[in-house]
């Protein structure tokens, strides 16, 4: 089996990456990586993240784990000491996959240039670079409101517990193929309204976000931030492609979800 390592570059992560990489090798298995079958990323989520944009081409093909170096992460739930335990059971090549959704964001642009479509496994956002940002949200090609405030945040199920849970959306179990979108402060009194309220779209609906002022726009999809200009509007979706996480063992959702937010007594 071919395999990849991705470390966040720290002390502890490139140490734990060369134990890795002999144990695996040792085993037998081949580091490639240009088409690895399994990619292990070791450091946080954001690590993850990283490598989850390094290999998207390969959604259907290619299984993520994640080793924390830091604190218990979302989708980095092995321990540095279990990394033994790990690597032996990555040799074995006996394991489980799991799917999460994504989300599709496509954005198209005013003069004809050719849309940009990005894949997010936690979300994407967008912000004006100035003051107010409003956007006309369409949902499945009707109009639903004019917001206006900070910014909008549509996140994935498994991206529910990041960004879109401090704007106080709701968490989603990551068996939902669905979107949410969340407001980041939106501007409400008696002239301007939006529903205030996140909204879970399911597969095979879309939101649409059309400018009403401005046509240039910070749009992030996970870490990643650029400013597309003169855009005529942003599209999003619930992916046909999913992530694919190696499971060696149960580690439920809700567990993840109590260890990180309430406390630690359920980490394994
Ligand atoms: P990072 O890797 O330092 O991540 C920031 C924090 O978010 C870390 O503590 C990480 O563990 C946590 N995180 C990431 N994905 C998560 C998930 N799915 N569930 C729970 N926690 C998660 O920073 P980065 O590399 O810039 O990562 C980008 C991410 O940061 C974005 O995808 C966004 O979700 C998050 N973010 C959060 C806020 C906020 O909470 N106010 C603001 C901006 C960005």
């Amino acid at each position: 089996m071919k395999f990849f390592i991705l470390s966040r570059n720290d002390d502890l992560s490139n140490e734990l990456m060369k134990s890795a990489k002999t144990y695996l090798e040792d085993f037998g298995l081949i580091l490639d990586e240009e088409n690895p079958a399994i990619v292990l990323s070791i450091g946080g989520d954001g690590t993850l993240l990283h490598a989850f944009h390094k290999y998207k081409h390969l959604t259907s093909s290619v299984a993520f784990v994640g080793l924390h170096t830091g604190h218990l992460g979302f989708y980095a739930d092995w321990k540095p000491e279990e990394i033994e335990k790990l690597v032996i059971s990555i040799a074995k090549k006996e394991f489980e996959v799991t799917e999460y959704p994504l989300l599709e964001v496509t954005i198209n642009y005013r003069h004809g240039e050719d849309s940009s479509i990005y894949l997010a496994l936690n979300e994407s956002t967008v912000k004006s670079p100035d003051v107010t940002l409003v956007m006309d949200v369409e949902l499945n090609g009707v109009h639903f409101e004019r917001f206006r405030g900070d910014g909008l945040c549509m996140s994935t199920p498994s991206g529910s517990t990041a960004y879109n849970k401090a704007l106080g959306g709701a968490i989603v179990h990551p068996s939902l193929e669905a979107i949410q979108l969340a407001e980041i402060a939106s501007i409400n009194n008696r002239v301007f309204r939006t529903v205030g309220s996140s909204l879970i779209l399911p597969k095979h609906h879309s939101c649409l976000l059309k400018p009403v002022k401005g046509p240039d726009f910070m749009v992030t999809v996970d870490h990643l931030q650029l400013l597309h200009k003169d855009v005529q509007s942003i599209k999003y979706r619930v992916a046909d492609e999913k992530i694919r996480f190696a499971r060696f063992r149960t580690f439920p959702f809700w567990h993840r979800v109590h260890s990180s937010f309430i406390d630690s007594d359920l980490e394994i």
